[in-house]
């Protein structure tokens, strides 16, 4: 008898839950598609111009920011900064170059060499950035200091239009950053975001330095942020980096790319094991080898290396006093 009850009443729960979804369920996932579609989509009509200088030309001057096209080495910029100030431009586009080059064997897949179309808008204010974007780019403004946006609603593989987002006070820096992206979404389809946003960080050739000002003595500190962060780290856990701990505190914000002061923290820390086996030049067979067992574990590491998880903590330890990002920064106050 008790039985029976209870199997009615999971049916009659059931039956009721499926009347509720099915209610519920058609326009809350309409309006998250119409919330996601909104969002997320490039402005079609400035790709639509980009084959052509004049009309795209033309097709920014609508926008009151005094918008020039220059097209310097093969990328195609969108900027108001002044023109005696395109020499960084020209400079940004020298590294981007040398960036594909020196990564070929990761990026074999070239996004300059195909029909994907990559536009760098360049302004000269965070705060134009802000206001802007939007309007010329379709997209909301992601990142604190720039942002990328794409056809979101595709698969990485597939994403064809490309806007890179930046601004002059807040550096040259970012469009380094985010043009990773968009070779590591054209090569690495498995990649999730803490991996993509880690070597993001440790491909763009341009360090990051915070600085401090003593008062007292009005010396200038400058530190590199991974040597700080990394201290951080080590403060947090006894003073030791143990390698398989180190990858599992670093993998925690392994699906979404929320970026927040510990996940800046993890893929920075990342970061510097990228850049170390990059040294040990290991950096594409590892990440070949991530996209085929699509994880990121010490086992990746051992077949990679050819050496026991102890033999690469130690020497990993090793590159990262030479590297100067050990032992961690003292600040004095
Ligand atoms: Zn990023």
């Amino acid at each position: 008898m008790f039985q029976i009850n209870s199997a009615k009443s999971v049916y009659m729960i059931l039956k009721l839950h499926t009347i509720i979804t099915g209610v519920l369920k058609l326009p809350v996932l309409t309006a998250t598609v119409l919330l996601l579609t909104s969002c997320l989509t490039v402005n079609r009509d400035l790709f639509r111009h980009s084959n052509d200088m004049e009309s795209l030309q033309r097709y920014v001057e609508n926008i009151h920011l005094k918008l020039r096209i220059v097209k310097d080495n093969g990328f195609l910029w969108i900027t108001n900064i002044d023109s005696n100030q395109y020499k960084q431009i020209h400079e940004t586009d020298e590294h981007l170059l040398a960036m594909f080059k020196n990564y070929r064997d990761i990026y074999r897949y070239n996004p300059l060499d195909n029909e994907r179309k990559i536009i760098i808008l360049y302004l000269k204010k965070a705060d134009e950035l802000k206001k802007y974007s939007r309007q010329i780019t379709g997209e909301p403004q992601w990142g604190p200091y720039g942002y990328l946006a794409s056809d979101y609603l595709k698969p990485k593989l597939k994403r064809k239009n490309f806007v890179i987002c930046a601004s002059e006070d807040v550096g040259a820096g970012t469009v380094l950053h985010e043009m990773v992206h968009i070779l590591n979404w054209s090569n690495l389809p498995y990649l999730p975001c803490w991996l993509d946003e880690s070597l993001a960080k440790a491909i763009s050739p341009v360090g990051i330095t915070v600085s401090y000002i003593n008062h007292q003595s009005g010396k200038v500190i400058i530190f590199n942020a991974y040597a700080l962060e990394l201290g951080e780290y080590l403060r947090t856990h006894k003073n030791k980096l143990v390698l398989r701990e180190f990858i599992s505190f670093v993998r925690k914000w392994k699906y979404l790319p929320i970026i927040n002061k510990q996940s800046s923290m993890s893929s920075s820390l990342m970061a510097l094991l990228w850049r170390y086996l990059g040294e040990r030049e290991v950096l594409s067979d590892c990440l070949m080898e991530v996209e085929k067992q699509r994880k990121f574990d010490v086992a990746i590491l051992e077949t990679c290396l050819g050496e026991s998880e102890q033999q690469i903590q130690d020497d990993f330890v090793e590159w990262l006093k030479l590297r100067k990002y050990l032992p961690p920064p003292v600040i004095s106050f």
